[in-house]
């Protein structure tokens, strides 16, 4: 199944699927659960476009690699060239906004980490990134105001506002365009807030983007 950035309406946007910036240790409390000093600068890594899916589509957990933990974060679509931008020039790049999970191999990063070796393979693998679809920033009250929980089971298990996080969305997309151009179609995922842990065969996921929507998810074998 080929990927290919929504609304949450289910109509195409007419850009392509690029890569995926994301940032570790952009809340506080999510640092401090997983013993991690928190960053002096937004902590980047990429997913490549392989690892975008479709949120809905079920999650498999490969027995091999160990535990898989879910990260609910707020994704933002962008729609224009962006390289040393402003924080006004990223704010105008933004299309959408939407959640997406960062499934990160937790075992496989512990390794990694301890080896001081790069994260790719706990974080970049195929189909590790689920977005969902999108809401233009106009429905939105807020960059600096947007809600994020994620339910197991019915179980609330992480929840979050933007205005908790280290670095904030625009400054975060600008920072991030000093370092790599963003093309339309890129997505920045924002950090992950408390409550991270691993997922389990059978588990049903609910995440909700403020009170505007809803998406779901399972996790299969
Ligand atoms: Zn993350």
């Amino acid at each position: 199944m080929t990927y290919k950035h929504t609304w949450v309406s289910g109509d195409g946007i007419d850009l392509p699927v690029g890569k995926v910036v994301c940032v570790g240790r952009n809340y506080a409390e999510h640092a401090k659960e997983l013993n991690n000093p928190i960053p002096s600068e937004p902590l980047l890594f990429i997913k490549p476009s392989t690892a975008v899916t479709r949120f809905e589509r079920p999650i498999k957990l490969s027995s091999e690699r160990g535990e898989v933990h879910y990260e609910t974060e707020i994704s933002v679509l962008i729609g224009q060239k962006l390289s040393d931008a402003s924080e006004q020039d990223a704010v105008a790049s933004i299309t959408g906004i939407g959640l997406g999970l960062d499934l990160t191999l937790r075992d496989v990063q512990s390794q990694l980490k301890e080896k001081g070796h790069p994260w790719e393979k706990a974080k970049a693998f195929d189909n590790s990134c689920p977005l969902t679809g999108f809401v233009a920033t106009k429905h939105l009250p807020s960059l600096d105001d947007i809600n994020l929980k994620l339910y197991i089971n019915g179980l609330l298990r992480q929840q979050g506002n933007s205005s908790q996080m280290l670095t904030a969305i625009p400054a975060l997309i600008s920072q991030i365009s000093q370092h790599f151009t963003l093309l339309p179609g890129d997505i920045v995922l924002t950090g992950t807030p408390a409550g991270v842990g691993a997922l389990s065969t059978g588990d049903e996921l609910r995440a909700e983007l403020d009170k505007l929507c809803r998406f779901h998810t399972r996790v299969t074998d």
